[in-house]
């Protein structure tokens, strides 16, 4: 198990026995580890009587959305949807919960009444250089999986939980156990000793991981697969110094109908070719475009999304974005873009 310090567990005991009004915010467009942390949260602490609000920046993708059951959707306030209502939850709260990101504007549009709000704020995040001057209590690991993994490994230190999965509500299990699986890429990466005991855990204690894996991967419509054969066919380039990359744009995007979460994954692919150092796939959005980087052992993707992209994440996983216009005047651009930069890039990580 990895080492969860006692006296932030002590501290995180007494902040909760104070909490009467407590809010769970997570990163903009969440993911499955996003939300997966965030609702087992929201049923751990329901189960223990306490009110709690999970405040999304945006919508549950669809591929995702059984993590929000109809029982708590109601506890559930989606900026994008009802500002206010999501805006008074951060405001409103005695006790906040920041979970899977390590800055407030990764929250977008909630940064502002994050920062304003008078409530004590708690991290539990992966990622690498947390601000942890924001936050008055810090879990922050980046040799775990996930936030889900370290959620986990938060609440079995728990006085009451004493180390017993058996002990979390079935739904809190569920959703950390898909937390845990989507930041893996089903265990695909960054699996640590302590992933697979959280995984042994929870099937012990009854969580159902075929229906699960079922939930994520199997339900999705025939159009993103259509998508996928076009991207990796016909869109995907692979430069000289090893770097592939494929420019999504809005007039693809509409013609194959593609949805919130629809690409998830897909830019992990081109790195099964052999001469792939790095991924780096650009979907065009609405005055920006959406950059995600992965790479193998050796490149970093965090050191490319933050000299390049405006962003950063995990050593070999990021993302970032480029506006439009200021980085480029249109997405026309991307490609020259892509070539110019990365090529510098590769250029100095080969010579450190
Ligand atoms: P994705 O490509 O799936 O959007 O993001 C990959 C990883 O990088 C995720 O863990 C995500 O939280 C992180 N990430 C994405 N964009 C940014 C960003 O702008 N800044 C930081 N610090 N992390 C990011
Ligand atoms: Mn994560």
């Amino acid at each position: 198990m990895p080492d969860i310090n006692t006296s932030n567990i002590n501290r995180l005991v007494k902040l909760l026995s104070e909490a009467q009004n407590i809010a769970i915010v997570t990163h903009m467009r969440p993911d499955g580890d996003a939300i997966g942390s965030s609702m087992a949260l929201h049923h751990f602490l329901t189960a223990q009587g306490k009110k709690s609000t999970v405040v999304l920046p945006h919508r549950d993708p669809a591929s995702i959305d059984f993590l929000i059951d109809e029982e708590s959707r109601n506890s559930v306030a989606i900026h994008e949807d009802e500002a206010e209502r999501a805006e008074a939850a951060l405001l409103d709260a005695d006790l906040i919960f920041c979970l899977d990101f390590n800055a407030f504007h990764r929250t977008d549009k909630l940064e502002a009444p994050l920062a304003g709000s008078k409530a004590k704020k708690v991290l539990i995040d992966h990622h690498l250089n947390p601000a942890r001057e924001c936050f008055d209590l810090v879990f922050s690991k980046t040799d775990v999986s996930s936030a889900s993994e370290l959620l986990f490994h938060v609440l079995m230190a728990l006085p009451g939980v004493d180390a017993d999965a058996g002990k979390l509500p079935a739904k809190s299990g569920e959703a950390l156990m898909t937390g845990m699986t989507t930041d893996t890429n089903n265990f695909g990466n960054s699996v640590y000793p302590s992933t697979l005991q959280m995984a042994s855990s929870l099937l012990g204690a009854g969580v159902d991981r075929d229906r699960i894996i079922s939930l994520i991967y199997n339900r999705f419509n025939e159009n993103r697969l259509r998508l996928m054969g076009h991207m990796m066919k016909d869109l995907l380039t692979i430069t000289p110094d090893g770097v592939a990359y494929i420019v999504l744009d809005r007039r693809t995007q509409l013609e194959y109908n593609v949805s919130e979460g629809d690409t998830e994954g897909f830019v992990n692919m081109p790195l099964s070719i052999e001469k792939v150092k790095m991924s780096i796939l650009l979907k065009e959005d609405e005055g920006k475009v959406r950059v995600s980087v992965r790479s193998k052992k050796g490149t970093s993707a965090n050191r490319c999304a933050g000299k390049y992209f405006n962003g950063g994440g995990h050593e070999n996983a990021a993302g970032g974005r480029l506006s439009i216009p200021g980085d480029l005047d249109s997405i026309s651009q991307a490609a020259e873009y892509i070539e110019k930069h990365t090529h510098t890039f590769m250029t100095e990580e080969n010579e450190n």
